[in-house]
């Protein structure tokens, strides 16, 4: 169930090894859909907004595709409401919480995602591997996944070596999911862009420590963040967005998920629009089969939700059930199936089948914000003319040759860095971004549109100390959206505050960052957090009222029953036989700093760990 990163990465995977499986997903074809966004609410975006690069932020506001939860950030109404992005009601219905975008089409949320592919960090795996005890999650053997998964086009001197067999670099390439990297040749024309990469890159050189060991990982990495012995080594640096791309357009679980129907019609038979309501269990526990409900838009989280019956439909499985529904709807459907917190599933009248209280528990995210800065000028020279739609210049040099800005996703270059020098991993991801961004609420893409004269550095923090969010059910209607709070900051469980103060330092960073370009006059005005938000404190309640995050994980943690754990390191789920997870839900923490790469990893090995054991 479920053909997103996890989900689809899997069962293409199980297909192409010759098992027979059945996808459920309960969205379309994203490329088949039609549907507006707040560039033409009107009008078809697609597939364009599935397709070019730059147009990701609409892709994840397209009415056809978008699946929109409404989640707190706090329980207090006082606090909730002090965050501008905060909505109590959107198209006539009560929402009382901040958007968080989801896909639900083929392809889950790497339809819509920024396909920015950062490898997570090694000790990510190799704690995976301590807490179970089971060798095969280290980081060395994890990479052999991503090795599998990956077809790297942007190291190409070692694409030619990795021919004659030398390799250093841990990439893959000869796997099913492209990577590039996309830097337009227009930047050379655009004097401030040069400019402000110039002053970043000698602000970073200053600050970033030793420059001869930067020097030496400038000559290995060539800026690849992904480079396995820069990986290896937790370094921190400057480097650009390697994108999940092929010839310059969206690449994801989609395109594996089709391909491998094709090539195995018999194998591989994609059910859509099937929304999954209830696991079938029988008496022992063991999954038999699923139940679902076949029909568009079913999902109340759907821009415009049918208000039809649906089709009930079961399909029965000889060999098991595997939930990858994305870490708001894998526990959902745990919980409606009888799996999960006893009282939860008492108070909706579900029948208790496994009192398992981790499931919906455990919810992690990043924080992120943004320093927004109005440049002096009218628009970006790179951006000249952009209006993000058919026939305009930039899309012109997209369609004609993948060329242009329109092949990126707008960020200029990415810092890793740590918010304290004795943090054991770099924990801060820094984002340069032509646009003016400042987190999701709806209409928010419009703003790429109609301001062409923004750079936004967003900052992402990652291996959050916070674990106390939560997912849990609103109601026993499988069409309803759960009830999700991710407890930020005070609410939650980071009783020391390192996350908070990390927030500070990179803010402050950011600032220090821009510093010369502002010196050099290029800078109009900070908008956000704005010269009136100096002191720490004052950063931190900016911060408090302004984070979100969109790496929703780690609700079906793998990890030992006793200890809330959901899973085994297997993805079998506690107390059943037949049903396993491989989504973003089964990390017992939140790996590295983008997900994607570590999910797309865990539907290769869920695959490998279940043609092993089969
Ligand atoms: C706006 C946005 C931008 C992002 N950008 C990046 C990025 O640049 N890099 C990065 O690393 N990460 C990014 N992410 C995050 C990343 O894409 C997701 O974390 C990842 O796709 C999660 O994979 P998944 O398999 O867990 O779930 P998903 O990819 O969400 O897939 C879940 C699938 O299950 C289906 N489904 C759910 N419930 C049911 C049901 N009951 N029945 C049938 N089908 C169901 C859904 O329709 C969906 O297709 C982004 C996320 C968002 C929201």
């Amino acid at each position: 169930m479920g053909s997103g990163a996890g989900g689809g990465t899997l069962a293409a995977r199980l297909a192409e090894s010759g098992r027979s499986v059945v996808l459920l997903e309960a969205g379309g074809d994203p490329r088949q859909l039609r549907g507006g966004d707040p560039v033409d609410p009107e009008g078809n975006r697609l597939p364009d907004d599935y397709d070019v690069p730059a147009f990701h932020g609409f892709a994840s506001e397209n009415d056809a595709i978008s699946w929109d939860f409404f989640v707190r950030h706090y329980a207090s109404e006082a606090r909730q409401r002090l965050d501008l992005k905060y909505r109590e009601s959107w198209e006539g219905r009560r929402v009382e919480g901040v958007l968080y975008p989801r896909a639900g089409t083929l392809g889950g949320c790497t339809a819509h995602n920024a396909m920015i592919m950062l490898y997570p960090h090694d000790a990510d795996w190799d704690g995976i591997a301590g807490l179970t005890g089971d060798p095969s999650w280290n980081a060395e053997h994890m990479r052999t996944y991503f090795r599998k998964l990956e077809n790297c086009h942007h190291r190409w001197p070692y694409r030619l070596l990795s021919k004659i067999g030398i390799d250093p670099t841990g990439h893959g390439w000869k796997g099913w999911l492209h990577t590039e990297k996309a830097i337009p040749e227009s930047m050379l024309d655009d004097p401030a862009l040069i400019k402000m990469i110039e002053k970043t890159a000698f602000e970073i050189i200053r600050r970033l420590g030793d420059p001869i060991t930067r020097a030496q990982r400038l000559v290995k990495g060539q800026l690849d963040l992904n480079d396995g012995r820069l990986v290896r080594q937790n370094a921190v640096g400057v480097g650009y967005m390697p994108l999940t791309t092929r010839h310059h357009a969206r690449m994801g679980s989609r395109e594996r998920v089709l391909d491998t129907a094709r090539r195995y019609p018999d194998r591989l038979k994609l059910e859509l629009n099937a929304l999954a309501t209830r696991v079938l269990l029988d008496e022992g526990n063991r999954a038999r089969g699923v139940e679902y409900l076949r029909g568009d838009r079913l999902y109340r989280a759907s821009r415009r939700p049918s208000d039809g019956p649906g089709e009930l439909r079961r399909v029965h499985t000889s060999r098991e059930v595997i939930l990858a529904g994305g870490a708001f709807n894998t526990p959902q459907l745990l919980m409606l199936s009888g799996i999960g917190p006893r009282e939860t599933l008492r108070r909706h009248g579900i029948e208790v089948r496994v009192d398992l209280p981790g499931v919906g528990q455990n919810l992690q995210d990043r924080y992120e914000v943004s320093v927004v800065n109005r440049m002096r000028f009218e628009h970006w020279e790179v951006l000249k003319g952009a209006t993000f739609a058919k026939g305009d210049p930039h899309y012109r040099r997209w369609t004609a040759g993948g060329k242009g800005v329109y092949a990126t996703n707008g960020s200029i270059l990415g810092v890793v860095t740590r918010s304290t020098p004795t943090m054991p991993l770099p924990d801060l991801f820094c984002l340069a971004l032509l646009g003016k961004f400042q987190g999701y609420f709806p209409g928010y893409s419009r703003a790429l549109v109609d301001y062409l004269n923004y750079l936004s550095w967003t900052i992402v923090k990652g291996h959050t100390n916070n674990r106390a969010g939560e997912v849990t059910l609103r109601s026993a209607d499988p069409r309803e959206t759960p009830a999700i709070n991710f407890r930020y900051f005070e609410e939650g469980n980071d009783t020391r505050g390192e996350d908070l103060d990390a927030v500070v330092a990179a803010v402050k960073f950011v600032r220090a960052l821009t510093r010369g370009i502002q010196t050099d006059g290029l800078v109009g005005e900070e908008e956000v957090p704005g010269k009136d938000v100096q002191t720490d404190e004052e950063i931190r309640e900016f911060a408090r009222n302004h984070a979100w995050g969109h790496h929703a994980s780690c609700t079906c943690a793998i990890g030992p029953r006793e200890r809330g754990g959901v899973l085994g390191s297997d993805f079998r789920v506690h107390g059943t036989q037949g049903l396993r997870v491989a989504d973003a839900s089964v990390f017992p923490r939140i790996p590295g700093f983008f997900i994607v790469s570590a999910v797309y990893m865990i539907g290769e090995k869920a695959a490998d760990v279940i043609l092993t054991h089969a």
